[in-house]
């Protein structure tokens, strides 16, 4: 399971990802040449997937903001026995996703933290409303890119009152809301333990309203915790990642935008291949770092 930034800037400031007294108008994201072409980007997840990687996400930074993105779908699509996905804020969504779907991408999670105009314009701190991303979600559906996963970060006293009315609202609807626990991603939002909701407690909310049955995961290493409702209506899922940490199974490997490769979402130092493709590594000698990566992983 791979993950492919494809750009390390966004048109968000989530507070909880990259605050802007952190990610003010001066910061220095990454200058174009640092970023990984679509032609390495499509290397990479080529010899990534002649070691076994069946699924590939592309992600960000926010990945719609990178220029021509349906071509580098196109290019990622002709892999093969590579299943696609993006994650992204949908705030330009609804303008792209018939030509990504076009492209060949096949599925799509949205993360959208409340359905409360006032705290998602401040969890966004942009000031993008609700109904943007509602009309991506719209255009994904339209353009076949459905069922659509939502993603929301729980903060305690920042969206956790408004997330029953989230499970509401797409009920029914096919799409699978998944809640995720504030984790402590890297160094500058903030993260308070307490203002972790526990799943387990998110749980007992929704199901005192909206009642709830577990199932069992799609598949190994599946990192949420399937829930259905009980009279049929859809499912939920509850990424526990502070509470009941998912390490042992985890299958993860991730791209950065500059081209690293770490093996978790909190580990500091990866192991650069774009140099190494830049200074001639042939498909071998990136494949035989790739594996010693991956087989060294702790
Ligand atoms: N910009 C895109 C988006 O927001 O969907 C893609 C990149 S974003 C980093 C990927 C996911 O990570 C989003 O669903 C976001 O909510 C989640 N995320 C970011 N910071 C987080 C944190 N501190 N705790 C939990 N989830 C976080
Ligand atoms: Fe941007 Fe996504 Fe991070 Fe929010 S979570 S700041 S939308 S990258």
């Amino acid at each position: 399971d791979l993950r492919i930034s494809v750009t390390d800037r966004c048109n968000f400031r989530c507070p909880y990802c990259m605050p802007r007294e952190a990610f003010g108008p001066d910061f220095q994201f990454l200058p174009r040449e640092e970023i990984l072409s679509f032609e390495e980007i499509t290397r990479i997840a080529r010899v990534f997937a002649s070691l076994g990687v069946r699924k590939l996400r592309l992600t960000g930074g926010e990945p719609l903001l990178r220029n021509d993105l349906p071509k580098l779908v196109e290019m990622l699509a002709s892999i093969d026995g590579i299943d696609l996905a993006l994650t992204t804020n949908a705030s330009l969504l609804a303008s792209q996703a018939r030509a990504l779907a076009r492209a060949g991408l096949k599925r799509v999670t949205v993360s959208l933290d409340s359905l409360d105009d006032e705290v998602f314009r401040a969890m966004n701190d942009v000031d993008v409303p609700v109904a943007r991303v509602l009309e991506g979600i719209a255009a994904a559906e339209r353009a076949g890119l459905a069922p659509v996963k939502i993603n929301a970060v729980v903060r305690r006293g920042v969206n956790d009152h408004t997330l029953v009315d989230l499970a509401r609202h797409f009920k029914g609807s096919g799409h699978i809301v998944r809640f995720i626990e504030f984790m402590d991603v890297g160094t500058t939002n903030g993260w308070r333990l307490d203002e972790v909701v526990a799943a387990s407690a998110l749980i007992e909310r929704i199901d005192a309203e909206l009642p709830l049955v577990p199932l069992d995961p799609n598949y190994d290493g599946e990192v949420a915790r399937r829930w259905a409702y009980a009279d049929g209506e859809g499912e939920i899922g509850l990424i526990t990642s502070v509470t009941e940490p998912f390490c042992a199974t985890c299958t993860r490997a991730r791209i950065s935008a500059d081209g690293r490769l770490y093996t978790c979402l909190f580990a500091v130092e990866g192991v650069e291949l774009r140099d190494r493709m830049r200074a001639g590594a042939s498909d071998d000698e990136l494949a035989a770092t790739m594996r010693a990566v991956w087989e060294q992983r702790e």
